[in-house]
């Protein structure tokens, strides 16, 4: 059969629908108004009959074509449990109007077939079929009801693709996230021990065997960057299980910033560094984690700035609150960039070919930060700078994770 229709029965009005369907069918067809009644009659009494007594079902109206011979057809599908009468009156009864129905059961499955023939006077063949079919979809529904149905099943499919959608953007997160675990705890020791042999090997290589002794310093560079970027993964994977904690103390804070500034400029000597320290208090806080935070952001300030560039950096109290400033002069960002660059993974756009990174640094420090109930926001203007304004409550409360 060519489906032309389906409808679930669900109440009386599914009755009216599948009544004023089957006319609407068996009229396109040129049937005569008599046959019309007659066909739609026996469709909804049918119909009435799986609606009431079976558990659920459905009634497909359509055309079917046998050695040349049209059809006008309906199957309904239905689901019946032990209750459900075999001996049916109202399929009797459409028995009586339509002759060629089929009725049979399997389980708790019913099927009942009706089939009418179509006189050859209607002049039924494939492109009139088609004709049909596209009529059906021009028409629209036949009723307010019909609307919202399809409306309703459009939106029942919708809401289901999205639930399957997120079941599976969760597991591949799952086994994203399993996989990072994995081979950051794999990766971590085989790389810490190169490194720990290649410092070695560095003190014990006369400086006099300069080839030997430039190759050392270049492994020795590289597996420092593989130890940063193990260690990143390492926190996100810690970060995803809960195992991020802290060992606070009371820090002298602006002696800390000075320490920082020192250990940032070592590793960028070719930019400027302009400070003004003055918060003047202590503040308790996880040394290591909090220095991981503040060198990330200071350290993307020279990344993503020229060399010669100056980086400003201020410390102060405000409103009671102590307030950290990293200022640059560097490429800046896009408002778009600027809404996410706090988000795992994000890098934007403008920095993937030039500079080297993974996207982790400003989702680890903002949580560092947020975890010792702090905030972290940012002003940026592209082709100008950018300025992290990162602040912190004078006497802050217990860290989630204190060990
Ligand atoms: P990474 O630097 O490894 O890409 P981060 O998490 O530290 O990762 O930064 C995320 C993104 O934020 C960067 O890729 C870059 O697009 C943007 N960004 C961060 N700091 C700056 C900055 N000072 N100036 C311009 N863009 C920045």
């Amino acid at each position: 059969m060519i489906e032309l229709v389906c409808i679930t029965l669900e109440n009386e009005m599914d009755l009216t629908l599948a009544y004023k369907k089957s006319i609407q069918i068996a009229d396109l067809i040129k049937l005569t108004v008599a046959t019309q009644t007659v066909f739609a009659t026996a469709v909804s009494e049918v119909s009435r009959e799986v609606m009431d007594k079976a558990l659920e079902g459905s009634c497909s109206i359509g055309i079917s074509s046998y050695r040349d011979r049209y059809y006008l057809c309906a199957s309904l599908v239905f689901r019946i449990d032990d209750d459900f009468p075999r001996n049916n009156e109202g399929f009797d009864y459409a028995r009586k109007l339509v002759p060629l129905i089929e009725i049979s059961f399997s389980g708790t499955e019913g099927f009942v077939s009706l089939e009418m023939a179509i006189p050859r006077s209607c002049k039924m063949d494939g492109h009139r079929l088609d004709f049909i079919r596209q009529q059906i979809e021009l028409m629209g529904p036949v009723n307010a009801y019909e609307e919202l149905k399809v409306r309703n099943a459009a939106l029942n499919s919708k809401s289901q693709r999205q639930e399957l959608e997120l079941i599976h953007a969760n597991y591949l997160n799952e086994q994203k996230s399993e996989f990072l675990s994995v081979a950051s705890h794999e990766l971590n020791t085989p790389i810490t021990i190169l490194r720990a042999l290649s410092q070695i090997s560095l003190r014990l290589v006369d400086p006099a065997e300069a080839k030997l002794y430039s190759h050392l310093q270049k492994v020795e560079k590289q597996t420092g960057k593989l130890v940063t970027l193990t260690q990143q993964l390492l926190d996100i994977s810690k970060i995803e299980h809960g195992q991020f904690t802290y060992k606070k103390e009371s820090v002298e804070l602006d002696d800390f910033m000075a320490s920082i500034i020192e250990s940032v400029y070592l590793l960028a000597p070719s930019h400027k560094f302009q400070y003004e320290l003055n918060a003047c208090c202590t503040m308790e806080l996880d040394r290591n984690r909090i220095e991981q935070a503040l060198t990330n952001i200071v350290g993307n300030a020279a990344k993503y700035s020229e060399k010669g560039t100056t980086i400003y950096i201020r410390t102060g109290i405000e409103d009671d609150r102590i307030k950290i400033v990293i200022e640059d002069q560097g490429i800046g960002m896009s408002e778009e960039t600027r809404k996410n660059i706090f988000e795992k993974f994000y890098r934007s756009d403008a920095v993937h070919a030039q500079y080297k990174g993974l996207g982790i640094g400003l989702f680890v420090a903002s949580k560092i930060i947020s975890d010792h109930a702090g905030s972290i926001d940012v002003k940026s203007e592209e082709g100008k700078g950018s300025s992290f304004f990162i602040s912190f409550p004078k006497s802050a409360p217990q860290t989630p994770g204190v060990s």
